[in-house]
């Protein structure tokens, strides 16, 4: 098949991309490189069935022209990180709702299989665990930056269900919980690369509130193990799943997890929500998915446990990082 992939040079878009072409899917990129980059694409340049388009989901004319050659749409393309959520409102809403609304458009239009990336945020502050599907979702007021985030993916999983609904357009709603591995970069906040690049570079590491705040980490090849289950199982049209791994580990207790994995002399430190984010920030205590449904219809579990995922991780950031700054 031709599977068009926004945000294909993403961190999980490329681990995706990869895993398309070794079952011999083609594959499109199309990412405008604003939090993409070439880098997680390189090593599939240049090969025949690979394509990297160099532009942005709301072009309408690329749009449209990808959407006609494609079979199936994964849209990951999005403003993501909650640091880059708090400091650019208006591009996170923007290019949420926007982004979503046109490829739906022209999705719709040929009646393709259209995978539309949800986030384990719109359970917002829900202290339900673990998080189920059709469960409510709490979200905060909108004068809390935060929960544009969250509201921007709830409106386009309104909408994706309203094309299903109205305009029998295939689409599967897929919330992902905080998912990790190699190339995913610490520069829109994300904890595990943050904390791994600081420990390697032999600096604080940085723990925001008092560190008792849980998450439960998934590792990317199984978020694109369970994309592929779903992707192959036409029962899963029309609904939304959470792909996660409910593993929990506190932050506070992630930290000193990552010291101790690369050695490093690093000490830890607190720092308050309003100096990290913003005034009045507002944290979720736990975050653990419900993988009863996706389970349930395709057999999906997770299989990378959190101390291989911060191996890989490690060994990745490893790499990169020059001799002489290894602790
Ligand atoms: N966090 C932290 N230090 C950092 C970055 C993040 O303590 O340098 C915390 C953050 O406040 C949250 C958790 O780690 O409680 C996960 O943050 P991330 O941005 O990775 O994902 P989120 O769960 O917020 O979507």
């Amino acid at each position: 098949m031709n599977v068009l992939l926004t945000g294909g040079a993403g961190f999980v878009g490329s681990h995706l991309a990869e895993a398309l072409l070794a079952r011999g899917h083609r594959v499109t990129a199309l990412d405008d490189l604003s939090t993409g980059s070439m880098t997680n694409v390189a090593h599939l340049a240049g090969r025949p069935d690979f394509t990297l388009v160099v532009d942005t989901v709301t072009n309408e004319t690329v749009m449209a022209d990808l959407i006609d050659r494609a079979d199936v749409v994964f849209h990951l393309a999005a403003a993501v990180g909650v640091k880059l959520i708090v400091e650019a409102p208006v591009r996170t809403i923007e290019t949420n709702v926007h982004g979503t609304e046109t490829v739906l458009r022209h999705a719709s239009r040929k009646g393709i299989l259209t995978v539309i990336f949800s986030t384990s945020e719109v359970y917002g502050k829900s202290t339900a665990v673990p998080f189920v599907e059709g469960a409510d979702l709490v979200m905060g007021p909108t004068v809390k930056h935060r929960w544009a985030y969250a509201c921007s993916k709830a409106i386009d999983e309104f909408l994706a269900l309203a094309y299903h609904r109205e305009r029998k357009l295939p689409v599967i709603v897929v919330r992902l919980f905080n998912t990790v591995g190699p190339r995913q970069t610490g520069r829109y906040g994300m904890v595990i690369p943050t904390f791994v690049r600081q420990a390697l570079a032999g600096d604080p590491i940085t723990v925001f509130g008092d560190g008792r705040q849980q998450r439960s980490f998934t590792y990317v090849g199984d978020v694109v193990d369970g994309l592929l289950r779903l992707m192959a199982e036409p029962r899963a049209v029309g609904e939304v799943f959470n792909i996660g791994n409910p593993e929990e580990i506190s932050i506070g207790d992630l930290a000193q997890r990552v010291r101790t994995l690369t050695g490093s002399a690093s000490e830890i430190v607190l720092i308050p929500y309003d100096q990290a984010y913003e005034a009045g920030f507002e944290d979720m205590p736990r975050r653990v998915p419900s993988l009863e449904k996706i389970h349930g219809l395709v057999g999906y579990r997770p299989t990378v446990r959190l101390d291989e995922i911060l191996e890989r991780v490690i060994a990745h950031e490893r790499a990169a990082v020059p001799v002489a700054h290894r602790p």
